[in-house]
């Protein structure tokens, strides 16, 4: 027996983990409900915490948030194995997405431990703060930390409430000044490899075990403020109107249209739609549009994200409203390294799971430790294809394959000397 195979995970402890940081949530929505800086999310980081010192990892928590457990190897020092992921969800979300990324990274140093394999490299498993898209418009907050791309005008940024994210930072315990200052180095990274449910459903339609991801979409979002004339909805003849609503509405089908147009991997989505006054009887006079743009093919990203501008500012002016489009994010596709697609697809094959080769349609806390070093990310099916909501579900036995084939893929490459040039 290979310490490839020796290193597969307790199936029942790892389940039994992920219910138990389902515990944590607000329970005043249906499903599972850990928002970034919500009490729940508070609650849970201490039991994250724990959990990692009691797998034997050395835990601190960063300026930008980040629960940081390290298991010293041989070498003690020097880059590191990193693995992680994220244990905030969107409102009403699951139990599933990047939880498990996170809780089998600390099975993985328990399996380290218990097993007696000692790794060259340092492990670091890292509980990334607030991962999930946000009322500020900043996803990925403590792995854009970490990568060093998290900047002041991003503390800037405000709720609907107001409240700044620096602010918010602040009243979360934690130090956001010195978070523009948590960037990692490039040489602490060996490689990065996570774990995560597909939140799609390519791996369960095809019957394949195993998601060895090839790039991780670029995001592009977009906030159009449109502003019309209020008036009287009973005297204002239809062809004298500026609707601002009608206008937003508009802006949706066109999203929707170039989404459409894809060739490849590309999705477009309008989220969110605000208008005022908002009464019956009144004439819209101001629109806020929400929406994104995603695709792991950067070319088409760029086109479509002008597409998509060029076509809802003239449908929009031949209304007679004026518009207003601010990118809040943009993020160029990342695709994955190389060499860790192969370690993961032989490790899986070492393993009798059967893989394929996946794009990432959603964002996550991969493409910014990409900056730092080799990455790569393992999928694990979702049944029916299902994220982001309550019936999110990824088979235990699902869960503890991807654990396998992660434990795998590191010590492989803990054994390579050099990663980065491969
Ligand atoms: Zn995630």
């Amino acid at each position: 027996m290979t310490d490839l195979d020796l290193l597969a995970p307790n199936t029942e402890r790892l389940s039994a983990r992920i219910a138990e940081l389902a515990g944590f949530h607000d329970s005043t929505f249906p499903g599972w409900s850990r928002e970034v800086f919500s009490e729940p999310y508070r609650a849970s980081r201490q039991w994250v915490r724990e959990q990692m010192a009691d797998a034997g990892l050395d835990v601190v928590i960063d300026a930008a948030g980040n629960i940081v457990g390290r298991l010293p190897g041989r070498r003690g020092g020097g880059p590191a194995l990193v693995t992680g992921s994220h244990t905030d969800t969107v409102r009403q979300g699951g139990r599933f997405d990047g939880i498990v990324g996170v809780m089998a990274g600390i099975e993985v140093a328990r399996r380290l431990r218990e097993t007696g394999v000692q790794l060259e490299h340092d492990l670091v498993v890292v509980d990334f703060l607030g991962e999930e898209a946000n009322d500020f418009g900043i996803s990925c907050m403590g792995s854009r930390a970490i990568a060093g791309v998290l900047r002041p005008d991003h503390l800037d940024r405000t709720d609907g409430t107001g409240l700044r994210l620096g602010d918010a930072l602040a009243g979360f315990g934690l130090d956001p000044d010195a978070a523009l200052r948590q960037g990692w180095k490039s040489g602490d990274v060996h490689a990065y490899v996570e774990l995560h449910v597909e939140q799609g459903p390519l791996l369960e339609q095809s019957g394949t075990a195993i998601g060895v991801v090839t790039a991780i979409a670029g995001i592009d979002r977009l906030l159009v403020h449109f502003a019309g004339l209020a008036g009287h909805a009973g005297t204002t003849p239809m062809a004298d109107r500026r609707d601002a609503l009608v206008s937003a509405a508009a802006a949706v089908l066109t999203v929707e249209r170039v989404g459409c147009g894809a060739p490849v991997h590309g999705v477009a989505t309008s989220g969110h739609i605000e208008s005022s006054p908002g009464s019956m009887g009144v004439i819209t006079d101001e629109a806020r549009l929400w929406a994104e743009i995603r695709s792991v093919d950067r070319t088409w990203l760029h086109g479509a994200r002008k597409q998509i501008v060029d076509e809802i500012t003239a449908e929009t002016r031949a209304r007679g409203v004026d518009i207003d489009v601010d990118w809040l994010t943009d993020q160029d596709p990342v695709p994955t390294s190389g060499l860790v697609q192969d370690v993961i697809a032989q490790a899986a094959d070492h393993l009798g799971d059967s893989w394929k080769a996946v794009p990432s349609g959603a964002g996550h806390d991969a493409a910014h430790l990409s900056r730092l070093g080799p990455m790569g990310m393992i999928f694990v099916p979702s049944v029916g294809g299902r994220s982001h909501c309550p019936e999110e579900l990824t088979a235990a036995e699902d869960i503890a394959r991807g654990a396998h084939v992660l434990a795998s893929t590191l010590i492989t490459l803990d054994r390579r000397e050099e990663v980065r040039h491969a």
